[in-house]
């Protein structure tokens, strides 16, 4: 009940106070921490997907700025020979303001990371954006790429269908619960039907033999999935756990070390603010942390 108070009264808390909270969720603002970041995680046995933060941009030059942030990040990755891709939410490349527009801006992405034998994840956002998202994607594929993946929400009602469409093009599927603030008609509410939801999906994703990045950091379905992979002896390059940066390290580290493959999703850059407010918000103890921050300032 009191987190619930702290999450709805979020907004309206100084953002000098959600920055020292969210720190932790984020390598930093600019393109050296990101890459730092990634080193660090290169050297603990995990690969990453690195995120230039910025979401919903509105004109198309920032679109474009956006685009050229995320060609610097693949150079970077390929300068530094780091074992990481690039993930893109397509508002910040222009999907709101014109589909052939932003097309353009994905495809001089994937193109360079195509170059640099690297892989672009497109992240998926709310659901007004949901089937255009896939399309961007299938226009790649209809292009020749094969060096992109996208993103399926277990939450969603659509998913099964999603991942039945998408198998036909051999699609590598990041499968997670989703994060945004959907109706009841269109998307799964209660935690127990979406956790069902992800295992059926899981499931799916392994019988017609879909790459499957695991993203999740609950227990039930980590356990589950362990469970699955081994049942159905899954080769170990047809599947990976994903994690974010700052969220149940211990437990990242425990999957490490049993063999799994890892790969953490890092985000980077000066608009860290409504990321954050959504990483916050699933934090079951952010109270605690927000109220220690307006203390102490740490
Ligand atoms: C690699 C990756 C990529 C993602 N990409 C997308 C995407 O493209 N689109 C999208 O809609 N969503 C995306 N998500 C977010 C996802 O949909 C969930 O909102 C998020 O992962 C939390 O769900 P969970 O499965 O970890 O379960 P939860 O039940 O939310 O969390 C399980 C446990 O993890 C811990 N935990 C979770 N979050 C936090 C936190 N912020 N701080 C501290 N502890 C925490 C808690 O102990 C919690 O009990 C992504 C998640 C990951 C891991």
């Amino acid at each position: 009940m009191f987190n619930e108070i702290v999450a709805w009264s979020l907004p309206f808390v100084p953002k000098a106070i959600v920055r020292i909270v969210a720190q932790r969720y984020i390598a930093g603002e600019t393109l050296q921490d990101a890459i730092a970041t990634v080193g660090n995680l290169n050297r603990n046995r995990a690969s990453a997907t690195v995120d230039v933060l910025g979401e919903f941009v509105e004109s198309r030059q920032q679109a474009e700025h956006e685009t050229r942030s995320g060609l610097a990040v693949l150079d970077a990755i390929a300068h530094n020979n780091l074992h990481a891709g690039l993930s893109v939410k397509l508002t910040s490349l222009g999907l709101g303001i014109d589909e052939d527009f932003c097309y353009r801006n994905l495809r001089s992405l994937t193109e360079r990371a195509r170059d640099h034998k690297r892989f672009i994840r497109i992240d998926m956002e709310n659901s007004p954006y949901t089937t255009a998202t896939l399309q961007q994607y299938r226009r790649l594929r209809d292009d020749g790429f094969d060096n992109v993946g996208v993103v399926i929400q277990a939450y969603m009602r659509r998913s099964e269908d999603d991942i039945r469409a998408l198998a036909e093009l051999g699609a590598s599927v990041r499968l997670c619960k989703g994060i945004y603030d959907e109706s009841p008609e269109i998307a799964f509410k209660e935690r127990d039907e979406i956790r069902d939801n992800f295992m059926r999906l899981l499931r799916l994703l392994f019988e017609l033999d879909m790459f499957a990045g695991i993203a999740t950091h609950d227990k039930v379905l980590l356990d589950g999935a362990r469970q699955l992979i081994e049942e159905t002896k899954r080769p170990a390059d047809r599947y990976e756990f994903q994690m974010l940066l700052g969220v149940c390290e211990n437990l990242r580290s425990e999957i490490i070390a049993q063999g799994f493959k890892m790969r953490v999703y890092v985000p980077f850059g000066s608009d860290w603010y409504g990321y954050s407010l959504r990483r916050l918000r699933e934090n079951p103890q952010m109270a605690g942390h927000v109220l220690r921050a307006f203390f102490t300032g740490k």
